[in-house]
């Protein structure tokens, strides 16, 4: 299912992210997104759980709001 929005920035540079695509996404108030530009673009995705160091995304241990996998952690213990 593709969501097609159009919608105007406002003075703050603040858009609205429709109740559709909310839903959809599984997005709450709170979450993190992550916001990519390049030179004719900007995407907008919900920022995943990863390992600060690697982005490995299983056996991840959270502190302080990060997240490092077991393997980096395992290293960092060395
Ligand atoms: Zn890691």
């Amino acid at each position: 299912m593709i969501f097609t929005n159009f919608k105007e920035i406002d003075k703050a540079g603040r858009i609205v992210i429709s109740k559709d695509i909310r839903r959809h996404l599984n997005i709450n108030p709170g979450d993190i997104l992550q916001i990519n530009a390049d030179e004719h673009s900007i995407t907008i995705q919900k920022a995943e759980e990863k390992c600060v160091f690697c982005n490995a995304t299983e056996q991840l241990t959270e502190f302080k709001g990060k997240y490092i996998c077991a393997g980096c952690l395992a290293r960092l213990k060395h």
